[in-house]
């Protein structure tokens, strides 16, 4: 039996995050030689919110650029931008079609996100989820590693593939395959630096609530002096009443490549003073191999593009062929 094939993306939206990176992109990593990996950069997602042209063009190649520094091998993963590939709109239009409107309206994401926009919602931020089903089915997925925050969408693509499956094709021939999560239960979950109830979001609009991946040295001293702490002398993990000190441990403790118990005795008798320091110095040191790699690929671009247009040219053979077969079923190739 070959690989399970596993596919997820980020939006070019922002720069990466700790968070993007403790709890997505180097779980990737991680397993990416025990699948068959497509990783994406969700441009076509980016826009379902106001957006500045020559900053998606930047961010773009910035997210590449850093799938690769963080360790992302072209060998084992097919690296693409959604763009390229003219089937994820495509598929999307088809899908627009057979999925009721009604569960859209229910989305999380659409209710939070178009709140946040008052009057000027697109229909796109409603269609987010149908895009996002377009991606995933496109590549017969088996796995989508999902966070918490995209669960509810895996459940509609999974919902949109068992439609379409039933309505036009056969029981012993679905046209799609039903994708299943792949959530790990090791998975940080990284909370932001000014409140330790709310998760770490490229979308905070305070930069001091996150570390991103291409903050300098200066930067992260700043940000972890200034973090919120509590009057609490001894730090430890797993106080409900110390969220702060929860995640800054967590924070540690990833960085530094310890085991939790290590960190809890390392760090039972400090107070915060003591434990800064030693918090910036593994970060400072962590993203350094990251921040050097990235530097050399973006001042190279020619590799970057030929990544990419590797990626490119892997996944719409892919994805063109399961566009053929959805347009089959729907009437689309008859003989006249
Ligand atoms: P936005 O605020 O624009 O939604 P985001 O920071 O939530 O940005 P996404 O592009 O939505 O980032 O998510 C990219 C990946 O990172 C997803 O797999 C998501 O589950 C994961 N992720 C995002 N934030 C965190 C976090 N704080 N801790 C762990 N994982 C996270
Ligand atoms: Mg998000």
């Amino acid at each position: 039996m070959g690989k399970q094939r596993v596919l997820s993306g980020v939006q070019p939206t922002g720069t990466l995050h700790l968070g993007n990176y403790l709890g997505a992109i180097r779980n990737w990593v991680e397993g990416q030689s025990n699948y068959e990996n497509y990783f994406f950069i969700a441009d076509l997602h980016a826009i379902t919110v106001p957006h500045d042209p020559q900053q998606l063009a930047d961010n773009t190649y910035s997210l590449a650029a850093l799938y690769l520094a963080c360790g992302l091998d072209p060998e084992h993963t097919t690296i693409f931008v959604q763009s390229h590939i003219s089937a994820h709109a495509e598929l999307a239009w088809l899908f627009n079609c057979i999925t009721p409107l009604n569960w859209l309206e229910r989305m999380i994401q659409f209710k939070e996100k178009a709140l946040k926009q008052g009057e000027n919602v697109s229909i796109g931020l409603l269609d987010y989820p149908v895009l996002q089903a377009a991606d995933i089915l496109l590549y017969q997925a088996d796995l989508v590693p999902v966070g918490e925050d995209q669960k509810q969408h895996l459940e509609l693509t999974r919902d949109i593939a068992a439609r379409l499956n039933f309505q036009y094709g056969t029981e012993e021939n679905p046209i799609l395959k039903v994708p299943e999560p792949l959530i790990r239960p090791e998975g940080a979950r990284i909370m932001s630096l000014t409140d330790g109830t709310n998760k770490m979001s490229k979308s905070d609009p305070s930069e001091q609530s996150r570390i991103t991946l291409l903050d300098t040295p200066d930067q992260i001293r700043n940000k972890i002096k200034r973090c919120k702490t509590d009057p609490v002398r001894g730090l430890s993990f797993d106080d409900p009443d110390r969220p702060e000190c929860q995640n800054l441990l967590t924070l540690y403790q990833l960085m530094s490549g310890q085991a939790k118990t290590a960190v809890a005795e390392e760090c039972a008798e400090m107070g915060w003073g003591q434990f800064k320091p030693l918090l910036t110095e593994v970060m400072i040191e962590g993203l350094r191999p990251i921040q050097d790699r990235y530097t050399a690929l973006m001042t190279n671009k020619q590799d970057l593009e030929g990544v990419l247009q590797q990626g490119k040219d892997q996944a719409s053979e892919i994805a063109n062929k399961t566009l053929t077969k959805v347009k089959d079923a729907l009437g689309y190739s008859r003989p006249l």
